[in-house]
């Protein structure tokens, strides 16, 4: 995959920037990478049409590779459509907090109850778990020895009541004993069924849960969608675990659960120990989903490149002579984004003209700056002199940023003087060293 990639993006590179062309190819091999990770089909063609309206609607800023522009918005993309950030659980209206674990046979809910229990456990939770797995004698003595391993009763009651009865006495209970936290095993089937779902929506209907989680399998590949959509359709999940990440699955489900429910993965199971639950991270996912490292390295490579050229064209602008109160604006504005004037200074030869006192005494007072040139007109941003001529602006200002109108004077002052010594600077640059594309 990472050799047809790179093939791809040697497209995109020659043409420095992106057009609905030379996207294409590697559009195609994202979407082939995407299905190799087992993402579902339609699910793949969703992402791809939005990752190609975004990536053309992006200007390549200069100095940026297209192809890094590009893997940059398909990392992006990947990241939003997981749902941007780690979601916890949810807090209980009233009573203890009740989470019930739902899912087909086999992908891990049992232990999730006990890794669950252990992380609710660790923020000082006291936590009950329930067993209403009747269908299995065996399922209800794993619960009670998961229980025992992390010292968490199982309210249980044996394998001939009806599991919406065993959930309605477990949480009774609980809120007698007091319990913080009420965690509900389930029985799982290993089809999707109608027995399985009423049972379930009856579990639900009766504790009322504060969170149900759909554990899935991270094997579960293609077939998560639908999966997903069911469990979802039947009794309304809150979210989902992703279990068995520590195999060698891309994690292509992952995609499919919050595009298709619109519900967070919000923990991710990494290993059979009770440890071994994480909180989900969706740019771990991403970069996992993207599976090659040289894509990652590009992720990373853009990020770094796109914030220097912001600062090359920054610099450019205030050596010109259209510097203007916008473009002070968003310099102080980068400033506080990414370091001091200075080091944007810095990238240019000759600097040494400006003492690294003046700097910093011009850093400080951009912040002052800032609220007064908040309250200008756009006019009066884009043509500084105007200010300079009309003592009824510069009164109009100070009154907006509530200071004196001789603040809004020096202000002036200060900026002509600044502008003045950018394009000294500039023609002393062009005399020594001829930097290309100076103005
Ligand atoms: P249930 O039928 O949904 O309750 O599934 P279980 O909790 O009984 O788990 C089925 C099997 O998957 C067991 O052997 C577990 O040890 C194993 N398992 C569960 N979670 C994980 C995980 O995150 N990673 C790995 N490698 N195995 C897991
Ligand atoms: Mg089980």
């Amino acid at each position: 995959l990472s050799q047809r990639l790179d093939k791809a993006w040697d497209l995109v590179r020659k043409d420095g920037k992106l057009t609905s062309d030379n996207i294409k190819e590697p559009m195609r091999e994202i979407r082939r990478a995407l299905l190799e990770a087992d993402v579902s089909l339609p699910i793949v063609r969703q992402f791809v049409k939005s990752v190609e309206e975004k990536a053309l609607g992006v200007k390549v800023l200069k100095g940026v590779r297209p192809d890094q522009q590009l893997v940059k918005v398909v990392n992006d993309q990947l990241v939003e459509l997981m749902g941007g950030q780690q979601e916890d659980l949810n807090d209980p209206k009233d009573g203890p907090q009740v989470i019930l674990m739902a899912g087909l046979q086999g992908v891990g809910k049992t232990t999730a109850c006990g890794k669950l229990a252990l992380a609710l456990q660790k923020r000082n939770k006291r936590v009950l778990m329930v067993a209403t797995d009747v269908y299995r004698p065996a399922a209800i003595d794993q619960l009670v020895k998961l229980g025992e391993r992390i010292q968490v009763p199982v309210f249980e009651m044996g394998v001939d009541a009806k599991p919406a009865e065993i959930a309605r006495q477990g949480l009774a209970k609980a809120r007698a004993e007091d319990y913080d936290a009420v965690i509900v095993d389930t029985a799982g089937r290993l089809q999707i069924d109608p027995a399985m779902m009423s049972e379930l929506r009856e579990v639900q209907a009766t504790v009322q849960p504060s969170d149900t989680l759909l554990v899935v399998d991270a094997m579960t590949g293609q077939e998560a969608a639908g999966l997903v959509k069911a469990f979802n359709e039947a009794a309304e999940i809150t979210g989902a675990v992703l279990t068995k990440m520590d195999g060698d699955s891309r994690g292509g489900a992952a995609l499919s659960v919050k595009a298709v429910s619109g519900k967070p993965i919000k923990f991710v199971g990494t290993g059979e120990k009770l440890e071994s639950l994480e909180v989900f991270y969706p740019d771990r996912i991403a970069s996992r989903i993207l599976g090659a490292h040289h894509v990652l390295t590009l992720v990373e490579k853009a990020e770094a490149t796109i914030k220097e050229s912001d600062a090359e064209a920054m610099t450019k602008r205030m050596l010109s002579s259209s510097f203007n109160f916008n473009d002070f604006l968003q310099q102080s504005k980068m400033m506080s984004s990414m370091g001091s004037m200075g080091s944007i200074m810095k990238m240019l030869p000759g600097m040494n003209q400006i003492s690294e006192k003046q700097l910093n005494d011009a850093e400080k007072q951009f912040k002052t700056f800032e609220s007064m040139i908040n309250s200008m007109t756009p006019q009066e941003r884009t043509n500084p002199d105007l200010l300079a001529k009309t003592a009824s602006r510069r009164r109009r200002i100070a009154r907006g940023s509530g200071r004196k109108e001789v603040d809004v004077t020096n202000m002036i002052g200060t900026f002509s003087g600044m502008r003045a010594k950018m394009q000294s600077v500039s023609k002393m640059m062009k005399m020594n060293s001829g930097m290309p594309g100076m103005p």
